[in-house]
């Protein structure tokens, strides 16, 4: 099943066409990498899903619904889930009141004042928590945490609403190679319940945990397909060996 559609997607800025008419379907229960040069648009495209702009023509459809003009909350009460690029814990507050604060803005305000909302969302916290093996640092300051760590508190806050389709801007930045490692690990076994659009850097990172990749260069797609099609992809190539 396709879970999301984008047709012909523009994004301009005055001269600039920051996405020059991309295409994509991503089929539900997949991991789907975004690769590309600096500069060639795959933050603006996660963006376009994920609401923070709209594009400038295109549509795009997501789990049966044109959201293209859909305000941001919409998309994440309809399962839309976004980590920007830049790290945006509240370091001052717990661990655990992040990952609560994640919930709870999900959450109706109607849901919010029955009083079963908040043992509910402990348990939830937890899970969530405990899934990125931060359980044991919950009462902790998010400022506390290593970078590693932050990254991996701000996947399990974008998760912790049991999105179907999860976007990650660049997560592994910044980690050391062991933490990256265990990333890859942590992101496994959600797939049965969540689908994945990963943008990176790191090739043998994207290579071990996406099913597909997508290139994009200057705002245009010009490769998609499974890891083997796109690695012997003479465009590819290019890019890669010339300008990367
Ligand atoms: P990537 O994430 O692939 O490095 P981006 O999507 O961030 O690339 O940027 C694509 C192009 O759009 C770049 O040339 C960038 O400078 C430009 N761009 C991105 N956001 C804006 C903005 N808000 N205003 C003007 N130009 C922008
Ligand atoms: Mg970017």
């Amino acid at each position: 099943m396709v879970l999301l559609e984008i047709a012909a997607v523009t994004k301009v800025y005055g001269p600039l066409r920051a996405l020059d008419g991309v295409d994509l379907l991503v089929e539900a229960g997949t991991f789907h990498g975004l690769i590309g040069p600096n500069g060639s648009g795959k933050s603006t495209l996660l963006k376009s899903i994920a609401g923070a702009h709209f594009p400038t023509t295109g549509t795009i459809r997501f789990d049966g619904m044109d959201i293209t003009e859909m305000p941001p909350y919409q998309r994440a009460r309809n399962g839309l889930s976004l980590k920007f690029q830049i790290t945006a814990v509240l370091t001052e507050l717990s661990v655990y009141d992040n990952v609560l604060l994640a919930l709870q803005s999900a959450e109706t305000s109607w849901q919010l004042l029955r009083s079963s909302s908040r043992l509910r969302l402990n348990d939830e916290v937890m899970v969530a928590l405990d899934r990125f093996r931060l359980a044991d640092r919950a009462d902790d300051l998010a400022g506390e945490l290593s970078h590693g760590e932050q990254q991996w508190l701000e996947i399990a806050m974008a998760l912790a609403p049991k999105p179907k389709l999860l976007l990650l801007d660049e997560p592994t930045g910044g980690m050391s190679p062991e933490e990256r490692r265990v990333t890859g690990e942590l992101l496994e076994p959600i797939k049965p319940d969540c689908t994945l659009i990963i943008v990176e850097h790191d090739l043998d990172f994207i290579k071990n945990i996406c099913d597909r990749l997508t290139v994009l260069d200057q705002g245009r797609v010009i490769g998609s397909g499974t890891i083997d099609e796109i690695e012997r992809d003479p465009r590819v190539q290019e890019i890669y060996t010339s300008r990367v």
